[in-house]
């Protein structure tokens, strides 16, 4: 897999507001944020696609959505509600080719899906 904006923001090379980290995964707010409240969950092994992760691997996955469910707690908003998205190639959208999950809550976030 080649090396992504995703690596450096690990190694600290550059900035982000990191808002979560143990040994598995690192937590930070998105660049450009689509709703109140926009972080990405980035696992510390490294997957292009999510086509890419086998099934033997799938705990990789599981634990970007348990911590993005205990952020959602820990910050208060859990009840109220949030969306958690892992885009896939190009009609996904994604653009960092390192698997990721957005958490995205704050406001009441609409449907998704083709315009
Ligand atoms: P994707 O489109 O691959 O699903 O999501 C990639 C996300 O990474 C986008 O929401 C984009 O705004 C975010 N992103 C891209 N570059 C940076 C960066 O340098 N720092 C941070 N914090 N987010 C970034």
């Amino acid at each position: 897999m080649s090396e992504t904006i995703f690596h450096k923001i690990m190694r600290r090379e550059i900035p982000a507001d990191v808002v979560y980290e143990d040994e598995h995964l690192i937590a930070f707010r998105d660049i450009a944020p689509q709703a109140p409240v926009h972080v990405l969950f980035v696992p510390k092994v490294d997957f292009a696609t999510l086509n890419d992760v086998p099934d033997a691997d799938a705990v990789v996955v599981g634990r970007l959505a348990t911590a993005a469910a205990r952020y959602a707690k820990a910050q208060g908003f859990a009840e109220d509600g949030y969306r958690v998205v892992m885009n896939c190639n190009g009609d996904g959208g994604q653009t960092v080719f390192q698997i990721h999950l957005h958490l995205l809550a704050g406001a009441p976030l609409g449907r998704f899906g083709t315009p």
